[in-house]
């Protein structure tokens, strides 16, 4: 995925207003009729249409004509919007290079006005092999499909409300800043996911903190459910830190045993097998070996003392609701493995190309534009309800 920063430092008010506009006609279209997003945007003397090809040049919007003239957003347009808001809203000023690439995120480092470096988590649920799309259209037709862009939203969104929940509650996780359509803002933890290191000081005691977390996670009524060394992070002083939360379930999941059992037999197999540690394991008929093995034996999800119902506390407080969570549940049970992408997009989004910026190469400080009156124009002149939505259930 190329995000070329410096497109969206010469992208005009105009150009915002239209991919604003575009994303406005998404709630309730998956192709946005071309007529709409020029009444959305109400640009004078057919402005609009002229910008639509500049943000088409850039591959912010994707023009589709199979079954009427229109337009929606790509990835990167939506990345602008979201990029845009942030820079806005002051959260940071300039995008840098890429840290990590995602099934369903790409990571950027971004940086303050001040010059903190900060980690940028743009989600991409949906974002898959556009063979695989391909050759499901005709099931997909007949299935009832999330966009993208609401699922990314929700993904964001449970990600940050987790991530802060978390923190408050001693755990440690990156220090979740903000959060904007699918893109989430936290602290850039200092240090390598688990999986690129290969020798600690104290295996034995990262190891116990680490399924210590497990358990105190499932006592807080929660399961992570992808807790291996990819989205461990571990630091020069062999300090742990967790990231990526947004498949997170409550332990009263009706599969909580199995995602924890999962979670833990992940740690038990990277360990011993990374760093050779031997895990006496229980053995039924030997009272010996019962002793032996009592300091590292495998928390049993049973035995574990869990307060369920955090989750729901926590999440409702931050707008995140059940339905937004069986939606999700839905999208994610169903495999996640279709994507609504054209081609284009399928090459753009696969490539991880990226382009370096110095950390000043973006500085965006305009405010952005209110679109209310486009936006009844819109809706009086078309029928359309512009606030509901059919994609966001
Ligand atoms: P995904 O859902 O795509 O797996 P992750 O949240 O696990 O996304 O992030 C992918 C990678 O990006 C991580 O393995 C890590 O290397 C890097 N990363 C993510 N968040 C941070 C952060 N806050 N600080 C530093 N690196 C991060
Ligand atoms: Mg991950």
């Amino acid at each position: 995925m190329k995000l070329d920063v410096d497109v969206l430092r010469y992208l005009s008010k105009e150009d915002f207003r239209v991919l604003t506009a575009v994303e406005m006609g998404m709630r309730n279209h998956e192709i946005v009729p071309s007529e709409l997003v020029d009444r959305i945007a109400s640009l004078k003397h057919g402005g609009t249409y002229k910008v639509l090809k500049n943000l088409l040049k850039h591959k912010l919007v994707h023009h589709d004509s199979s079954k009427y003239d229109g337009f929606r957003l790509t990835y990167l347009g939506y990345d602008f919007l979201a990029i845009k808001t942030m820079v806005n809203r002051g959260v940071f000023a300039s995008v840098g290079r890429q840290i990590g690439v995602g099934k369903e995120s790409d990571i950027f480092e971004v940086a303050t006005e001040d010059g903190t470096i900060l980690a940028m988590k743009l989600h991409r649920l949906g974002r898959v092999s556009f063979r695989a799309v391909k050759s499901k259209r005709d099931y997909l037709r007949h299935r009832r499909s999330y966009s993208w862009l609401y699922l990314s939203r929700l993904a964001a969104l449970k990600e940050f409300a987790f991530m802060k929940a978390l923190e408050d509650n001693g755990f440690p996780v990156p220090n979740a800043l903000d959060c904007n359509r699918h893109c989430v803002v936290m602290s850039l933890v200092q240090g390598y996911p688990l999986v690129q290191v290969k020798e600690l000081q104290n295996p034995e005691m990262v190891f116990e903190t680490i399924i210590g977390l497990v358990v105190r996670l499932a006592e807080h009524g929660l399961i992570h459910c992808d807790f291996n060394e990819f989205n461990i992070m571990i630091d020069d002083d062999e300090k742990v830190t967790i990231i990526d939360f947004p498949q997170m379930v409550s332990v009263s999941h009706h599969n909580a045993q199995m995602y924890f059992d999962r979670d833990v037999e992940c740690i038990y197999k990277f360990f011993g097998k990374r760093f050779n540690l031997s895990f006496e394991e229980q053995a039924d008929h030997s009272e010996v070996a019962e002793e032996d093995a009592e300091e590292s034996s495998r928390p049993s999800f049973s035995s574990i003392n869990k307060t369920a119902g955090f989750l729901d506390k926590e999440l409702a407080a931050s707008g995140f609701t059940r339905k937004d969570q069986a939606n999700m549940d839905q999208f994610i049970e169903e495999g996640s493995n279709e994507g609504i992408l054209s081609d284009d997009e399928e090459n753009a989004s696969n490539l991880t190309e990226v382009i370096v910026r110095d950390t000043d190469a973006l500085h965006l400080t305009e405010q952005p534009e209110q679109i209310q009156e486009g936006e009844r124009a819109g809706k009086e002149e078309t029928g359309q309800r512009v606030e509901a939505s059919s994609h966001e259930p």
